[in-house]
Parts: C-alpha cells; sequence; structure tokens
C-alpha cells in the first residue's frame, strides 16, 4: 500500500501543527508509523489521499454510527446552512432536540447544548460542585472524559498511549481535588466514599469504558455504585460520551437500568458535527444560569448547522431493529476475530458491549486499568498495521474502543475476517 502523500502532508503537517496533529491519539504513536491522512469517506469505508481504501472501524471515534456522510444528515446540514450557520440566538430546533433528548433518557429532565464532550464533562462537574457545594470528585483509573483540566488524572485514551503521567499545566491544588478509584471495584469506592464521602460532589464514570479499550462493567457494578453515591449524597455523573445513543437508543443507563443525576453526550448526539450536551435532575440543572448561578456559556451552543445533525441522526435511529442489527454484526465481528486468532494461535482477549469492541493482546481477562496495561501493545502496533495494510482502518491504539457502524453489512464484515485472518497469522509466525 502506498502512503506517499500522506507522508507529504503529515511533514507538512509537522511543521505547522503541535505532532502534526489536532488530537493526540490521530498521531498513531500507539502502533508507530505515519498517520493516514483521508480524503473521503462514503458509508463503512474510508478513502485516503493516495487512493487506498479501507472498512472503517473508528467512526471519527464513535459518532459516526450510520456511517460516513448518511445522506439524511448529509441533506440536513446543507438545508440548516442555507438558512444561516449560527444565530447566537434561541432556535426551534434546539426546543425539538432538547425535548427528544429527554424523551429518549427520562433520567435527563432538563439539558443544555455544548460544542464538544469536554466542554459537557467540565460543565457537569462545574454544576455538581455548584449544587452540592463540595470541591472534591471520584474517577475512575483510566476512564477519559476530556481534555478538561479535572479528569487529566490517570486519564486513558491518548494520555494512556503517549504513556504521559499526569499532564503538566493542570495545578496541582485542582488535580488533588480529583481522587480515584480503579473500575469494577465497589470496595474501593466504599473505602473512599467512607472516608470522604461529605466532600465529594460527583463519581463520573464511563458506564462502559472505552478509553482504556472497552472494559465491561462486572454485573451489579454500576447498580451498586449508584447506591453508594445514593446513600452518600454524591451525585452520580454518567459520561455517556460514547455510549449515548449507541449502546441502546437511550445509551447504557437504558442498558443497565441507572438513573444517573447526570448525564453527559457528545458524538452520536451531533450526528458527525461539533455537538455535545449534559443534563438531568431538573432541580440540579435549575442552577445552571441564567435560571441559576452556576454559569456555563458558549457562542456556538445551540449550532443550527450541528443541532440540524443531531436531529436526524437521532430520528434515523429510531427506526425499528436498528440496535439489533448493530448488535448483530458486531456480534459476528466478535465471533470472527476470535475464531481467527485461535486459529493462528494468537492469544486475545476480545472485550465487546454492543457495538463498542477491543481485541487486547493478552490472554488473560481485562477488566480494569491494570489488566488492560497486561496487553502487549508492540504486537498491537503489528497487528493494526497489518490490518491497515489490508484495509481495515482500526483505532491506532490498544487503549481505544473500535466502533461498529450501521453501514457495515455481510461484506463488509467478510472483508474485516479475511484481512484479520492474514494479520492474525503473520504474528502467528513472529510471536
Ligand atoms: N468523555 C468520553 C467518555 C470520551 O470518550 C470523550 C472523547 N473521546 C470525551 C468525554 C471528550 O469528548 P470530546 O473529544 O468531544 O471533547
Amino acid at each position: 500500500m502506498n502512503h506517499a502523500h500522506s507522508q507529504a502532508l503529515f511533514a507538512r503537517a509537522q511543521a505547522r501543527i503541535p505532532g502534526g496533529v489536532n488530537s493526540p491519539v490521530r498521531a498513531f504513536r500507539g502502533v508507530g508509523g505515519d498517520p493516514v491522512f483521508f480524503r473521503e469517506g462514503a458509508g463503512a469505508w474510508l478513502t485516503d489521499v493516495d487512493g487506498n481504501r479501507y472498512v472503517d472501524l473508528v467512526g471519527s471515534w464513535g459518532p459516526l454510527i450510520l456511517g460516513h456522510a448518511y445522506p439524511p444528515i448529509v441533506d440536513a446540514i446543507i438545508e440548516a446552512a442555507r438558512r444561516g450557520s449560527s444565530f447566537g440566538a434561541p432556535h426551534a430546533g434546539e426546543v425539538e432536540f432538547a425535548e427528544l433528548i429527554c424523551a429518549t433518557m427520562p433520567a435527563v429532565e432538563m439539558v443544555r447544548l455544548v460544542s464538544s464532550g469536554t466542554e459537557a464533562t467540565v460543565a457537569a462537574i462545574r454544576v455538581a460542585r455548584g449544587f452540592t457545594g463540595r470541591e472534591h470528585i471520584l474517577k475512575f483509573e483510566g476512564c477519559f472524559h476530556g481534555a478538561g483540566d479535572p479528569f487529566l488524572v490517570k486519564a486513558g485514551s491518548g494520555v494512556e498511549t503517549l504513556g504521559l503521567p499526569d499532564s503538566p499545566g493542570v495545578p496541582s491544588a485542582l488535580a488533588k481535588l480529583t481522587l480515584t478509584a480503579p473500575f469494577n471495584d465497589l470496595a474501593a469506592v466504599e473505602r473512599i466514599f467512607a472516608e470522604k464521602g461529605q466532600d465529594i460532589a460527583c463519581a463520573i464514570i464511563e458506564p462502559v469504558v472505552g478509553n482504556m479499550g472497552v472494559l465491561v462493567p462486572r454485573p451489579g457494578y454500576l447498580e451498586g455504585l449508584q447506591a453508594l453515591c445514593q446513600k452518600h449524597g454524591v451525585l452520580l455523573v454518567l459520561d455517556e460520551v460514547m455510549t449515548g445513543f449507541r449502546l441502546a437508543r437511550g445509551g447504557a443507563q437504558e442498558l443497565y437500568g441507572l438513573k444517573p443525576d447526570l448525564t453527559t453526550m457528545a458524538k452520536v448526539v451531533g450526528g458527525g458535527m461539533p455537538l455535545g450536551a449534559y443534563g438531568g435532575r431538573r432541580d440540579i440543572m435549575e442552577k445552571v444560569a441564567p435560571a441559576g448561578p452556576v454559569y456555563q456559556s458558549g457562542t456556538l451552543s445551540g449550532n443550527p448547522v450541528a443541532v440540524a445533525a443531531g436531529l436526524a441522526c437521532l430520528k434515523a435511529l429510531a427506526a425499528p431493529g436498528t440496535y439489533a442489527r448493530l448488535e448483530e454484526v458486531s456480534r459476528m465481528l466478535e465471533v470472527g476475530l476470535l475464531a481467527e486468532a485461535k486459529a493462528a494461535e494468537v492469544p486475545v482477549t476480545i472485550n465487546r458491549v454492543g457495538s463498542m469492541l477491543t481485541v487486547f493482546f493478552t490472554g488473560e481477562p481485562v477488566y480494569d486499568y491494570t489488566s488492560a496495561k497486561q496487553a502487549d501493545t508492540a504486537r498491537f502496533g503489528e497487528f493494526f498495521h497489518a490490518m491497515l495494510n489490508e484495509g481495515v482502518y482500526l483505532p491506532p491504539s490498544q487503549f481505544e474502543a473500535a466502533f461498529v457502524s450501521l453501514a457495515i453489512g455481510e461484506p463488509e464484515v467478510a472483508h474485516v475476517l479475511a484481512a484479520a485472518r492474514k494479520a492474525f497469522r503473520s504474528l502467528g509466525k513472529t510471536g
């Protein structure tokens, strides 16, 4: 596969953009080599600037659940843009959108739109602190909640891929307010709450972790966390930036029967446009300015083009059978990948919930940060490049989730599995 044009662009990019990319994990630091520059996406397929084609299992890191350039979303974007790209003032679309989000997620009684997941999580923490009058927060090791200062403590995703300690530039006084516990360990939360519960505003968690690769909550874990939060007056913030509208129409909270106090959203909810949201209990959300004293704002918040894309996306996902189909295709991929790894005698553990999936290069179970770190990242890198060479675009890090889209059908599954057969066998020989 020739990547001459990508390489030339990357050389130029590195001169003017830090690391040559506008978000760290795109730089292939987790797998080695240079990133691929893309020209076009259509349905399940991406075409790079050298004309190579790939089945896309990244989907822009989650938003593209309907595939690339899904026609009803493209039409909605064009139509909205023709009426003006931004008003900085209220419009009808955002009211319809808020009503639709609240109807889809019953725990969300009021919602505020923002422009990214990071904005949503930063705002949710501020509201939780403002509402409770407490300053500490609890997060879970390996969970990533965006690049906000309170979260760059034992964060997964790009922070993990780059092997960075917690980021310079985050004041230590602020970082000290972020407590951490291992994922899937209720006893640890119990200990922390017993000692410091009255100082903790909220616990924020990815209900299914995507940012350490996929980690699956043990049965009863999320319910237990919710009960502990209630007992100690700690708000539960479910970060559904990845899982919202993906694991079920009503997100992980629908799948696991949870009722979080606050929910953060982005990715799927914006249909591929820059849009995020946070919402939850009415009494908490009424603290947000101008209804209440907790300040949060945004020039492009509720942007009419982004809202039009989000509305078109959520409406398409309401079609009957959507999530059953996504589950079926994702299961075919999981079963097929596992079979190919076995046939090539490459030990792997595949974690999957719905359309989020990670192939960990370890034969041991992976259920938290420590067990995920046992995976062989060098082997993952070899696998990644072998798959890329066969026309499959995987997330370029062992510690990221692959996302399956509704554009992936049986031909694409067959393409991925044929690629995986070759890729696992090439590892089998060198491993
Ligand atoms: N929360 C979670 C769970 C995420 O996965 C991400 C991004 N991958 C974020 C928050 C931050 O979202 P954004 O990149 O849109 O700021």
